[in-house]
């Protein structure tokens, strides 16, 4: 639709000849203003919007002195919605009022443009959206909340128990031998955790948590879902990956937490991770067993020295992980490089 095209230059007087009648039956807020960006007209929903009695507000020298509105963070005068060419709606608006000290608002624009093209003046619906912005604000937050670990703002275990069964049905879906049939399960633990509290405290436990985290989330491709499963452990799926190739994602990610440097007081403190993966059976398991066939391959990677892979590969086969090629110089001269004062003691029990 296009801006109308008139000679007649009052917006007042061309606005009550036109729409006078008609906009008695608007429920939003209304306004008209000229060419300078003063209000000319108004209802009574725009006096609630700004705080204002009309008479107020048509002494007031434009209309940007009774409501302040911001789009994408930035002032926004309302000569740029008398100036917009064609009629149009502007759907993000934050404001604020003698009334209201944040409104989130709809505004719908028609200028009145002359037979020259010049504005002289535009229609303004304003629809008042705060209340329902700030319902589905909370329920955004709050639905985020329910699946987001707070320290590490990973996934948490809520969300991996809903998730994996989702996308192993999907997974189950996929034609028989493609990629999509695949899906693998990583379990990682962190190595000695409770000697790095005892040794440096809880803050520094809290520290090496985050950063492996954050290690874990930049290891990963976006379709990939990393999780904080509780404490020290975490989880991934790779919904696409089967065994050798989250095998090899894993080594790479258990050599990046090794080279990591954890700085606590000036002092790097030593840090490993040990994994068990599992690709699910699709069709003959359910997740919780391919799940606790990872736990298995942890638990293998535990009792045998901590620090490595093992992959499991159905019954009781569980094997290590050993593509170490040229990396492992990188991580022998690390660890020489590392002199912490107090060192996590190496002891082997289960994790
Ligand atoms: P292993 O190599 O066998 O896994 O030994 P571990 O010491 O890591 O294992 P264990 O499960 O005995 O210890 C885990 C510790 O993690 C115990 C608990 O106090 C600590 N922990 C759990 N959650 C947090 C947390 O959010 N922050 C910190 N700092 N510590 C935590
Ligand atoms: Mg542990
Ligand atoms: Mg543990």
């Amino acid at each position: 639709m296009e801006a109308l095209r008139l000679d007649e230059r009052n917006a007042k007087d061309f606005f009550e000849q036109y729409y006078g009648e008609f906009s008695k039956s608007l429920l939003d807020a209304w306004a008209v203003v000229d060419a300078q960006g003063r209000l000319v007209k108004c209802n009574m929903g725009l006096s609630k919007v700004t705080g204002l009695k009309s008479k107020e507000m048509l002494k007031a020298e434009t209309f940007d002195h009774c409501i302040r509105l911001e789009v994408d963070g930035k002032g926004y005068s309302i000569l740029q919605l008398v100036n917009m060419p064609a009629p149009g709606r502007l759907d993000e608006v934050s404001g604020s009022s003698e009334a209201h000290s944040y409104l989130n608002l709809i505004i719908g624009y028609f200028p009145f443009l002359g037979s020259d093209q010049k504005p002289f003046g535009a229609f303004l619906l304003f629809r008042d959206v705060t209340a329902e912005t700030q319902l589905q604000g909370k329920y955004v937050d709050k639905s985020k909340q329910s699946v987001t670990d707070k320290l590490t703002s990973l996934f948490n275990r809520n969300y991996f128990d809903q998730a994996f069964p989702k996308l192993a049905e999907e997974a189950g879906l996929a034609p028989i031998g493609s990629v999509s049939a695949k899906i693998a399960v990583i379990m990682f633990d962190i190595d000695k955790f409770k000697s790095i509290n005892d040794n440096y405290g809880h803050q520094a436990g809290d520290l090496i948590i985050s950063r492996v985290a954050s290690i874990l989330k930049g290891s990963f491709r976006k379709s990939d879902i990393v999780c904080r499963y509780g404490g020290e452990e975490f989880l991934a799926i790779l919904p696409g990956s089967g065994l050798e190739e989250a095998g090899k994602v894993a080594e790479k990610v258990r050599k990046k937490i090794e080279l990591e440097t954890y700085l606590w007081n000036d002092e790097a403190i030593p840090n490993s991770i040990s994994i068990g993966v599992a690709a699910m059976a699709i069709g003959s398991e359910s997740t919780d067993q391919a799940v606790a066939r990872a736990d298995a391959a942890l638990y293998h990677a535990k009792h045998s020295g901590r620090n490595r892979v093992m992959i499991h590969r159905g019954g009781t086969s569980i094997e290590q992980v050993t593509n170490i090629g040229d990396i492992v110089v990188n991580v022998e001269a690390h660890r020489a490089s590392i002199k912490p004062k107090k060192r996590v003691e190496d002891d082997t029990d289960s994790h």
